[in-house]
């Protein structure tokens, strides 16, 4: 499937790549299934493509949706999602991941640290995914943000919406450098201070679970879609690459917490085509 289509990907173009991984989810399976719902629900005739700063994604052919990877398991898995967004990345293409779980962010990073030596990422999580280990798994869906600062993959990590954060994780913030911004200091007007390139991972469960129930872990008191909305258009360019994951199809309620990637997959889309 890849390889049937790379060859469209010319320099500046954005590139869609779904990667349904959840093995490495702590608490549920689910967001394997992912990519292909949150597509179906996009091309539905529900919606249009015009995202709320005017560009019509149906008129645009500078971007690409390259369908889903099909993975091995383990660490061959990673590498495969390395290697590909590498690739991706040597096209000089900007990539939307959708996942899977967020243990694909380390790989995705991987890759992204080669092209971009000075890396903003903006991580919206109810959780901060700074475990050093879960259940014994170091690339758990828990963990991937201590993967990337420990390998100097980026060289800022901005976390908001966080809600959970324990004596562990905050002891790991606090040695990776990471500029945190809890979900309970979070205000509309707070100034994130970035500057580019920006790389966004995008946990569904930074928002609210009544905005959006179909995710492997509940946690009350995040954002609303809204929000998150507006933190996208705010963020300053060049948004280099994104990722949107754990969404989990197994929990939604009529499909709701589809439609809200789905929107945030067209709005993304519409950000990182922006030069
Ligand atoms: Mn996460
Ligand atoms: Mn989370």
């Amino acid at each position: 499937m890849i390889e049937d289509t790379l060859h469209k990907l010319v320099p500046g173009m954005v590139a869609v790549l779904g990667v349904p991984l959840d093995e490495n989810s702590s608490f549920l399976r689910g967001p394997a299934l992912a990519p292909p719902r949150i597509r179906e629900t996009l091309h539905s005739s529900s919606g249009n493509w015009t995202t709320e700063r005017g560009t019509d994604l149906s008129a645009v052919d500078r971007w690409l949706d390259l369908g889903d990877l099909s993975l091995a398991h383990g660490a061959q898995a990673f590498a495969q999602i390395e290697e590909t967004i590498g690739r991706l990345l040597a096209r000089e293409a900007r990539v939307l991941t959708l996942g899977g779980d967020h243990s694909i962010t380390y790989p995705i990073l991987r890759a992204y640290a080669r092209a971009y030596p000075r890396l903003t990422i903006l991580h919206l999580d109810a959780h901060p995914d700074l475990y050093d280990e879960l259940d014994g798994n170091r690339w758990s869906h828990a963990c991937p943000f201590a993967r990337i600062m420990e390998e100097g993959l980026a060289t800022r990590l901005v976390q908001v919406g966080v809600r959970t954060i324990n004596p562990h994780q905050r002891a790991q913030a606090e040695r990776f450098g990471v500029e945190m911004i809890e979900m309970r200091h979070w205000q509309r007007d707070t100034d994130l201070r970035l500057d580019g390139p920006i790389y966004l991972s995008l946990d569904l469960d930074a928002l609210d679970p009544a905005f959006a129930p179909g995710v492997s872990h509940h946690e009350p008191g995040g954002f609303s879609t809204r929000e998150i909305i507006d933190i996208l258009h705010r963020l300053p360019s060049p948004i280099v690459g994104a990722d949107l994951v754990e969404y989990n199809p197994t929990r939604d309620l009529v499909d709701m917490t589809a439609m809200v990637a789905a929107k945030f997959y067209k709005e993304i889309v519409g950000r990182l085509l922006e030069a």
